[in-house]
């Protein structure tokens, strides 16, 4: 079995970024990074449906360590190569073992035994990067009578080399990725028709807006923070702002509940005036052989449906942990700072922000875990083990995909400010690592 003092899982962005920070304060650490994929870049690699880009800015969801320097909103394809050639410049890619899907980690006798489709791995420490999602099943909702329909139907996240070409579609959903890819679908599609169960808070950005890292920060989290004290007011001021709102499309949640969806100068406001696109404000009752049928009766004749219908969470990738051979229940472990759970002994994951950029995050925790390496090494200690200590667990945001898999989440937080970046910058820099919570042997 080889042997490294660390196991990554994942080389999506925190994947690398873990492997930048630990490369950077302990020069001498080995570590892998175990990867499903043949490529990196997780997300980045994965989505390929067209117009595929960033909601959140550049400045915060690039790299401190490597700033982006193209536009504002990055397209799917340049950030793949931002992460490539971050990968490459910081010696982190001849690191990564491609192909290779991990199925179990066990702890016995202080130390990991990262099991793999391949070969097995021993270490001191585990850091799972998987993401927050299902890569193999993503949120399909199913509807009657799936065996009539003629069309073609693809979801988001398993594009391959889908057309539009020429075509009647449909694209299912109204959150972030229906409005990124309408634009991009009106262009080559015959007709377009949105279905939406239920409308999302779509906001303008300008493509042609520059700014810094630390002025996008403090925009950001003063308009989160704003529209979250304040929600009448912010409500009418976002619906004021963008003659596209009227009685058929205010959402029925409050603003920022979820990540709000972006139109990049215009695109998808502009899209839905073309006379190619309709927008059908209704729930699909049935597959038809032609279309979809609407719970009001109406069939949308289309040959080919996309489901823009999200994702299914799921956190350190479903990979089975056992402690001392006894498996562990994740919904039965306390979360502590969002980045190690109760009685996982040396084990540490990344989880982003809804309301801020996931980049952001993974550098903090990268700080603490290099922070916690090094209390670890002074001190001549071989465990970490956080209590399950803190509150019954509150989901961050309301949104579907989040509480379809609430039973999959930790059921208690420990010190978990999963909507607050400054306050965790602050908290992850300067409290100490020794704080009681967390039993060091
Ligand atoms: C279309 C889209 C747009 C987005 N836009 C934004 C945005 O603008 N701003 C923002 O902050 N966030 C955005 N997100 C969220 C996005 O997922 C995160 O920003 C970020 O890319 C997640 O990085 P990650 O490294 O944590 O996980 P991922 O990118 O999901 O990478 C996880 C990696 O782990 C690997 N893996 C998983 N399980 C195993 C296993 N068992 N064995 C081996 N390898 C495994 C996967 O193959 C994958 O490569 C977006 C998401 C999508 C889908």
């Amino acid at each position: 079995m080889d042997n490294f003092e660390v196991i990554i899982v994942g080389s999506g962005i925190a994947g690398l970024t873990t492997a930048y920070f630990l490369q950077k304060d302990f020069p001498n650490l080995t570590y892998k990074i175990i990867e499903a994929r043949s490529d990196l870049g997780g997300t980045w690699d994965q989505m390929k449906f067209p117009g595929v880009r960033s909601d959140t800015d550049m400045y915060t969801y690039g790299f401190s360590f490597n700033p982006w320097d193209g536009p504002i909103i990055g397209q799917g394809k340049d950030i793949k190569k931002y992460l490539n050639d971050t990968a490459v410049k910081f010696n982190i890619r001849k690191n990564i073992l491609f192909d290779t899907k991990v199925t179990s980690f066990a702890w016995n006798n202080n130390q990991w035994i990262t099991k793999t489709n391949q070969k097995d791995f021993i270490s001191k420490y585990i850091i799972c990067c998987t993401g927050s999602r299902d890569y193999k099943y993503p949120n399909f909702p199913q509807f009657k009578g799936q065996d009539k329909y003629k069309g073609e139907i693809v979801h988001t996240q398993d594009w391959g080399n889908t057309e539009c070409k020429d075509k009647n579609v449909a694209i299912i959903g109204s959150g972030c990725t229906a409005v990124t890819m309408t634009p991009a679908v009106v262009k080559e599609a015959k007709k377009v028709t949105l279905i939406q169960r239920s409308p999302a808070w779509i906001v303008n950005v300008n493509g042609k807006e520059t700014s810094t890292r630390l002025h996008k920060t403090f925009e950001t989290l003063i308009d989160y923070f704003h529209s979250r004290l304040f929600k009448a007011s912010y409500k009418k001021k976002v619906i004021s702002r963008y003659p596209y709102y009227n009685e058929t499309n205010v959402p029925s949640y409050d603003y920022w509940d979820q990540r709000p969806a972006c139109s990049l100068d215009h695109d998808y406001f502009i899209a839905l005036k073309t006379n190619k696109v309709s927008v059908e404000h209704q729930e699909v009752s049935s597959w038809e052989e032609n279309g979809i049928k609407l719970k009001n009766g109406k069939v949308i004749e289309c040959d080919l449906t996309i489901m823009a219908t999200g994702l299914n969470a799921q956190l350190l990738g479903g990979i089975d942990i056992f402690v001392d051979d006894n498996k562990i229940s994740i919904n039965n472990t306390s979360w502590y700072r969002g980045m190690m759970f109760s009685g996982i002994p040396n084990f540490f994951a990344h989880t982003g922000y809804i309301n801020f950029s996931w980049t952001a995050r993974c550098e903090i925790v990268s700080q603490r875990i290099s922070r916690t390496l090094a209390y670890m090494k002074k001190k001549n200690l071989t465990t970490c083990t956080p209590k399950y200590v803190g509150k019954k667990s509150k989901p961050a945001i309301e949104a579907n995909y989040v509480l379809r898999a609430i039973d999959k989440f930790p059921n208690r937080s420990y010190k978990f400010h999963n909507a607050n970046y400054l306050l965790e910058y602050v908290i992850f820099k300067y409290t100490r690592i020794n704080d009681g919570v967390v039993d060091f042997k």
